[in-house]
């Protein structure tokens, strides 16, 4: 039970990581899949986030004192810039913890990406 009167402190639990969603385009179509409807297998069809927009993603990131991201989507290795996303990240100083990938594309790209 409250108490009336009782004075209540408000506390902030500091976020240290964010999920970054760069694309919705997977060539699966798995049955449980996290995001559903969102992920589309066309590519026409599919919205991938603009370096522009990542550009913005990483500001906020740090104003907000965020020290770590984890990639996913979609399978995030289908997005064009995926490489280009991570030397960025890396280069502002914020951790990768993990890519969430199905793990269906091409070696070279992972390990380019690592
Ligand atoms: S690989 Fe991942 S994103 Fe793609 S359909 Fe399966 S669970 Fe969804």
């Amino acid at each position: 039970m409250i108490e009336k009167n009782k004075k209540w402190v408000p506390f902030i639990i500091p976020i240290e990581t964010a999920n970054l969603f760069i694309t919705n385009l997977c060539k699966s179509s798995c049955s449980y899949c996290r995001v559903g409807d969102w992920v589309v297998n066309n590519e026409e069809k599919a919205h991938h986030m603009s370096i522009k927009d990542l550009d913005k993603v990483i500001d906020w990131i740090k104003i907000s004192r965020v020290t770590n991201v984890q990639l996913t989507g979609g399978e995030l290795m289908l997005h064009p810039d995926i490489l280009e996303f991570v030397e960025k990240i890396v280069n502002r100083g914020i951790n990768i913890d993990f890519i969430l990938t199905n793990g269906l594309a091409p070696t070279e790209l992972y390990k380019k990406s690592s």
